[in-house]
């Protein structure tokens, strides 16, 4: 007997669990790509996704993952030989680093761990430093969806004006966009990227570049961006294959329609963020009771560093697969594995898993999801403080 059968829930940080609303939309034959309902539909996509990243800049829309988001960034703003300045939270920092180095980029990583968010004072340090302003860019990661550490990005452009730096801060939201609250003009962010498939709650195959004048500046001295990355056709397209430079993703475009109106017209973007900073806030409750007992334990200690959207769990190996392989197969629950802890060949990679809880997630799923891994503690002998869902669902206990 498995308890597993039933509506099976992905609680990955990405691809996030979709709305059978944004499937149904996506549920239709082809549509004409020249004329019709679709270039009006894919139009009125731009001033949406501006409101969901508290922009009034300019946005290209891509057919690719957030990988496709972080070369487009970097194409369209920075030279071979150019300098960057990645300050490391976790994996996702170093991959960024790891693809502007492909491109001939100079990056200088400022690592502050696993375990922590950016010290925009040490950041501010190594921007002094930087005397001729060889460093062209920061490339800054809001969530990192490795450590679920989240970044002060308002400090963070703080300190780079305090350090009286020119270079362009790029921020890299694909964690959690729609998820935690990000203010990219507020906070002086010059260029955003982010992707379909986490907070959008649509399928993986579309990204977004978000830039304003300073970035657009930026792009006039670079000496060659190719055309399929060239951000300006693609932000003010003079016909419309020019939005995708080639067909349109026909399908995403429906899907992400239905997840902004859902977002952005129906639930509100106010209330988006705070279900999400209140789900969060019931995961970190369910933690500290577990955590009183055994080895449970949240990856980032601060919770004011602490993002909405995915949380990082240490629990000692082999119990952090254990669980997430019990899960699957008893509870029908899926976790995230635990990314860039350890070596993937080191043993005590085992150790770790995440929870995501971005995007189409009310209390009952995310319930849900905390009682499996009470059951799974259980079940395998983890020991652990009792009292979580008890504190978990205090917290679900609020009026909206
Ligand atoms: C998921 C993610 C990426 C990578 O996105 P892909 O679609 O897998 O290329 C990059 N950065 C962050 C912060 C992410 O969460």
């Amino acid at each position: 007997m498995s308890l597993s059968n039933g509506r099976h829930t992905l609680a990955i940080p990405g691809p996030s669990i979709m709305p059978d609303r944004v499937l149904q939309a996506m549920h239709r034959a082809a549509p004409n790509i020249y004329t019709g309902e679709l270039i009006d539909i894919t139009a009125s996509l731009v001033p949406d996704l501006k409101a969901v990243a508290q922009t009034s800049g300019n946005v290209a829309m891509y057919v690719g993952n957030g990988h496709a988001a972080w070369e487009a960034a970097l194409a369209n703003t920075l030279n071979r030989g150019d300098k960057v300045l990645v300050p490391a939270t976790g994996r996702f920092a170093h991959g960024w680093a790891e693809m502007a180095q492909q491109m001939g980029i100079e990056v200088e990583i400022l690592e502050f761990g696993m375990r922590a968010s950016v010290d925009p004072a040490q950041l501010e340090e190594a921007l002094k430093a930087d005397k001729d302003h060889k460093i062209k860019a920061v490339l800054s990661v809001f969530v990192d969806t490795s450590t679920s550490a989240k970044s002060d990005t308002a400090a963070i452009r703080a300190a780079m004006d305090a350090a009286l730096h020119p270079a362009l801060l790029m921020s890299d939201c694909i964690a959690c966009l729609a998820c935690d609250a990000f203010e990219m003009d507020a906070w002086g962010v010059d260029v955003m990227v982010t992707g379909s498939q986490k907070g959008l709650m649509t399928p993986p195959g579309m990204c977004f570049v978000f830039f304003n004048e300073k970035a657009e500046a930026a792009k006039s001295q670079v000496d060659y961006v190719s055309g399929y990355w060239n951000w300006s056709p693609r932000a003010n397209p003079q016909g419309y294959y020019q939005y995708w430079c080639g067909t349109a993703p026909t399908h995403h475009v429906y899907g992400l329609r239905e997840a902004l109106n859902m977002i952005v017209h129906e639930e509100g973007l106010p209330a988006v963020f705070n279900r999400h900073a209140v789900l969060a806030r019931a995961v970190w409750a369910a933690a500290d009771a577990w955590a009183t007992e055994g080895p449970f334990e949240l990856n980032i200690t601060d919770p004011a560093a602490r993002s909405h959207a995915v949380t990082s769990v240490r629990i000692g190996a082999p119990a952090g697969t254990q669980l997430r392989n019990w899960l699957t197969e008893n509870a029908g629950v899926t976790l995230g594995i635990g990314l860039g802890m350890e070596d993937e060949t080191d043993p005590n990679a085992d150790g770790y898993f995440r929870i995501g809880h971005m995007g189409h997630l009310n209390s009952h799923m995310l319930l849900g999801t905390l009682g499996s891994i009470d059951a799974g503690m259980k079940a395998l002998g983890i020991p652990h403080g009792s009292g979580a869902l008890e504190a978990a669902s205090r917290v679900c206990a609020v009026r909206g």
